[in-house]
This record gives structure tokens, C-alpha cells and sequence, in this order.
């Protein structure tokens, strides 16, 4: 006669079963998620790509590692593959070379190497394809932002003149003492090149803004440019104010321009991520 099958018998086949299952429907899990993790792996744009698109990807695809397709249809590269010395990087910079330099945030470093000028170099067609590709097309983005008594013209793409309207309300909350350096401002908008080049100021685009300039340095108000002497005497309250905010400051440039602040979260992004 058969033994009869004892309870212990059936909790300890219920056990195997149970477990059986569940690590078959977790292979099954780890099946339907493997190959894209695979992939996300392979594919994964490299930094300078990933805080493009986090800042700006609603104007652009990526089309392929090296190419942004415009939603007009236009492409740009990223990458125009060549060598570039410092002058070179200034006058002839595709996108990439715009993060050659990583901005120095919040470091309070003063810049000795004289090709260091982070932010300085801009790729022209990038931020015309943005804020406007001629003077009307900015200002057709432009709205007005207070600033103290004044009320600056500011292109509202990107999120621009919402970012400058909290800087100022942070800014308001400093100590009198160096309110004085802010207020009045020297200026936002201004569809201008850069003194001494051709090459177009971002103050063209109304997302620049030079602050008090009775505190200002700058290097090409030197005596003698060919050795440039660093000067600055804006507080770095205020700078942190600004980059909280996604400006950078020209004063960390080597060709230093200490009133000047630009609107360039990817930079600011760039450098946390770094
Ligand atoms: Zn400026």
C-alpha cells in the first residue's frame, strides 16, 4: 500500500512551486527590461548633448550625435571636427566648443590663463535659432522686466525674463550695501557686435545684462592689452544670485567683463554635473 503523503511533504512541494514562479516571472521582468537598458546604455548622449536638451530641447531634435534638426527644418552640427586654437575657438566655435571651458561656478577663481574665457565662446546660428535671427525677430520676443526704477527689454524664450525677474526679486533682498552695485543697470538689450569683432554681443538677443557700471572692469578698458590685468570689485553674493538662476558672470573670463551677466543654464547645468 502506498505511504500516505504527510502535510510536510505538501508545505514543502507548495514552497518549491512558489518559488519556481516567482523567480520565473522575475526573469521574465528582467527579459522585457534588459535589452533597453542595453540600449539607453549605448545611446547615451554625452553630457555637453544631455543639458542642451534639458535647457533648449523643446526648439530641436537630435537628429544623430552630431547633428540638431530645428523644428523649421534646419540642422546645425555639433561637432565641426576640427582643432581649434583659443582665437579660434572665439571666432570659429561650433556648438561643442561652447563647453571647451567648464564655467567655474561659485569657485570665486581669478582666471590666469589667458584662453580661459567660459561662455565667451558662442556658436552665432545657435542662439539666433533661439531668440531671433534678425533685430525685429528679437524684439518680437521681448518683454519688459523691472528692474528698480528701470524696466529692462528681455527676450522671454527659454525662460529668460522669468529668471531675470527672480534674480532681481533675490536681489532686492541683500543688504543696501551692495544694492549699489546692481542698480541702476547699464543695460539688457542692445542689437550690437562686440566691441573690436563682428561677431554679434548676446546683449543682441536681450538675454544679457550689464549691471551698475560706476563698479565695473573690463579688460578692454586696459591701459595696455597685451598684459591684461585682473580686476574686479563685484561682490560674489551677487554673482551667486545670478548663476542661481542660470547666469554666468563675465568677470571669470580672463578677458574679464565684471558688469556682465548671461543667460546660459546649460553652462551652469554643465558645470554641477561635471
Ligand atoms: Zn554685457
Amino acid at each position: 500500500m502506498a505511504k500516505p503523503i504527510s502535510a510536510k511533504t505538501i508545505v514543502f512541494a507548495i514552497i518549491i512551486i512558489v518559488c519556481f514562479t516567482s523567480c520565473q516571472q522575475r526573469q521574465g521582468e528582467q527579459a522585457l527590461q534588459a535589452p533597453e537598458q542595453a540600449e539607453a546604455q549605448a545611446v547615451a548622449p554625452p553630457l555637453f548633448l544631455q543639458v542642451l536638451e534639458e535647457c533648449y530641447g523643446q526648439h530641436f531634435s537630435v537628429l544623430d550625435t552630431n547633428t540638431l534638426r530645428w523644428h523649421d527644418g534646419d540642422s546645425l552640427l555639433l561637432d565641426d571636427g576640427k582643432q581649434k586654437n583659443c582665437q579660434e575657438l572665439i571666432h570659429h566655435a561650433d556648438i561643442q566648443d561652447q563647453f571647451h571651458y567648464t564655467y567655474p561656478k561659485g569657485s570665486k577663481m581669478i582666471p590666469t590663463d589667458s584662453c580661459f574665457d567660459p561662455g565667451r565662446i558662442r556658436n552665432e546660428p545657435f542662439f539666433q535659432k533661439m531668440y531671433g535671427e534678425t533685430k525685429e525677430a528679437v524684439k518680437a520676443n521681448l518683454v519688459e522686466v523691472a528692474w528698480g526704477e528701470e524696466r529692462l527689454m528681455v527676450n522671454k524664450v527659454n525662460g529668460c525674463s522669468d529668471s531675470l525677474t527672480k534674480v532681481v526679486q533675490q536681489l532686492h533682498h541683500l543688504p543696501d550695501s551692495l544694492k549699489q552695485f546692481v542698480f541702476p543697470s547699464a543695460g539688457c538689450f542692445n542689437y550690437r557686435t562686440i566691441k573690436g569683432t563682428t561677431r554679434l554681443s548676446c546683449h543682441s538677443y536681450g538675454i544679457a545684462i550689464d549691471i551698475n557700471v560706476k563698479h565695473a572692469h573690463y579688460w578692454r578698458w586696459a591701459k595696455n592689452k597685451d598684459i591684461i590685468k585682473y580686476k574686479n570689485a563685484i561682490p560674489y553674493a551677487i554673482v551667486e544670485v545670478f548663476e542661481q538662476y542660470g547666469f554666468i558672470w563675465g568677470g571669470y573670463w580672463y578677458h574679464y567683463d565684471t558688469m556682465h551677466f548671461e543667460f546660459r543654464p546649460e553652462l551652469i547645468k554643465y558645470a554641477a554635473y561635471e
